[in-house]
Order: C-alpha cells, then structure tokens, then sequence
C-alpha cells in the first residue's frame, strides 16, 4: 500500500482536491439526472500532457455550446488538471475534466439558468478502451443494428455522456461474443463506436467518417501523421457496404492511441492480425510521444501555489 492517500487518483469537486474514491456529487445534480455534461479526456504519457492546449479548447467550446460556465475560468481549469496529476504521482494517467449543470439554486426550478454550473476534475491511472492484449491481436468489432442518434439531435462534436446509442452497440456486440462496436446512423453511414473514432484503410487511402462522429483529437493526430508519412488521408462519408470492404479498420482514442481491428463481424481481414497500416500509425503515433511530440510536462507540486 502506498503512503500517498491519493496514489489510486486524485480529484477535484466542488473546489476541493479529493482521493479519487472520495469524490461524489449529489444525486439530485442535473449531470446526472439529464446526462447533463460536457467533458473531456487527455491523457499524460511519461509524465506530460499530449495536446493539453486542443483538450481544453474543445472543453471550452463544448461548455460554449451548452451554456455551462464553471466558476473556474481556463487558467484554473488547467491548474486543476496539474494539480490533480501531480497529486496522484502518475506517469501514465487517464485525466477527465467535466462540467456539469448541477442543481437549480431556486428549489423546485427546471430553468437551465437557474442551476449552480460546477467543475470536476480527476487524474485515474491509465486506461485504455479495448485491452492492451486485445489491441496486439486486433480487436473484433460488431457493426452494430442500433443506429447512432442523429447529429441535430444530441451534437456528437460536444462530448457528452448521452450514451444510450453507444451502450446498446457495445451490449450487442458483447451477447454476440465481440470486443467492441461501431455505429451507423440511420441513413446506412458509419459513425463511431463508444469511446473512439474509426478508420478505415482502402486501396493505400485512410478514411474517417465526417458525420456523427466527436472530432477527435486522436483522430487529429492521425490526420497530421498521414500527412508526415505521406499517406493519403481523408474526413468523407463511408457507407456501410464501403467500410465492410475495408482493407483495415483501426480506432482511435485518447484512452489507447491507434488501436488495430482484425475482425469486422465474420468478417476475418489480412491474416486475422493488425493490418501494416494500423501498426505504421500505432507505432509512429507512440514514437513521436516519447520524442515529446505535442507535449506538456506536468507541474511539479512544489512549483504550484
Ligand atoms: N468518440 C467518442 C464517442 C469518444 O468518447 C471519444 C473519446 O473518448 C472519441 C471519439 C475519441 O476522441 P479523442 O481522440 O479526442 O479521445
């Protein structure tokens, strides 16, 4: 056991740093009752940040879009984040920010713009969405018959926790023996799976849907990769017929990085392994994090006020 009471995580709620199995908010706070959040993942690697500063600006941009405003402005935000890090003594960490309606200061009130906006903040130890073992064999995925909300419904672009659509995918593929899932919208198009963006490979050619999809900052630094290695890469519609045609499929997210698929349904693709263009994105994608690529490293505790 360490002696550090926050070595299993560190949190922030209500203004006040928590161990992680400490932090709670009350039952009656909208972000729970309505899924009424916004939130963000970044994750540190060896002791630093990867792109802090996209984090916090589409953290700010969802708060924006849902008219959450946290008493903490960006400074603190990321102060906060430091902090929490630091706290947990952490190399390799999982760090959430969220911003949640909270409750209605006038008792009684379903006015939005009535309740007491509040930010949480916590540094977990890593996490990755589909297992480290699953990843070296490619993961299987289910295309699943649930169809992802549509856009002008709930925006996938602001991250929140409505995750009703993305839940029932993964149930499905769980029953039917798979590891994870992706979603189609209702009119036949490939969207995203719960917790990741999707890619595929076709002909030499990366492809990424451009539609119900949060624009990920994984799914970012991919893009850019491709441009560095001179694969030619594209954000396009991909219907479900083009994407069950794929040479490669890869997911791509905060918690794991690159992540290869080897299965799409009964669907076996190359040699029941990772496709070489997966492996080529995954290892550069980790070779440029240990090079410092996009790095921020995490404030020492004693440097904080
Ligand atoms: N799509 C959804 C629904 C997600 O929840 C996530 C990350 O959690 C992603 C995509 C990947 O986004 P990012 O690469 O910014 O982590």
């Amino acid at each position: 056991m360490s002696a550090n009471p926050f070595a299993e995580g560190a949190a922030y709620v209500k203004g006040r740093f928590v161990p992680f199995a400490e932090a709670s908010i009350p039952v009656t706070d909208w972000g729970f009752t309505r899924s009424d959040a916004v939130y963000d993942v970044v994750h540190v690697f060896q002791g630093g940040f990867f792109r802090l500063d996209d984090h916090l600006d589409r953290f700010a941009r969802a708060m924006e879009r849902r008219r959450l405003a946290p008493p903490e402005d960006r400074a603190a935000i990321e102060a906060v984040l430091h902090r929490c890090v630091a706290l947990s003594g952490l190399q390799d960490a999982y760090v959430a920010m969220v911003a949640s309606r909270g409750k209605p200061k006038v008792a009684g009130s379903r006015r939005p713009a009535d309740c007491e906006n509040h930010l949480i903040a916590y540094a977990i130890p890593w996490i990755d969405v589909i297992p480290k073992d699953v990843q070296e064999r490619g993961a299987h995925l289910w295309l699943a018959s649930t169809p992802r909300v549509p856009d002008a419904s709930v925006d996938p672009t602001v991250k929140n926790y409505q995750w009703s659509d993305l839940t029932s995918g993964l149930m499905e593929a769980h029953d039917e023996g798979y590891d994870t899932a992706v979603l189609c919208d209702a009119a036949g198009y490939v969207t995203e799976g719960p917790g990741f963006n999707i890619f595929m490979v076709k002909d030499g050619r990366v492809l990424t849907p451009d539609r119900g999809s949060l624009q990920g900052i994984t799914r970012r630094s991919v893009l850019e990769l491709c441009e560095q290695l001179g694969i030619p890469a594209e954000v396009a519609p991909i219907t479900r017929a083009e994407f069950e045609d794929a040479d490669e499929i890869f997911a791509a997210t905060t918690a794991g990085g690159v992540m290869p698929v080897s299965r799409l349904g009964k669907r076996i693709m190359g040699n029941d392994r990772p496709g070489p263009l997966s492996l080529q994105l995954k290892d550069t994608y980790w070779r440029r994090h240990a090079e410092g690529w996009h790095r921020t490293p995490v404030r020492p505790l004693e440097d904080m006020a």
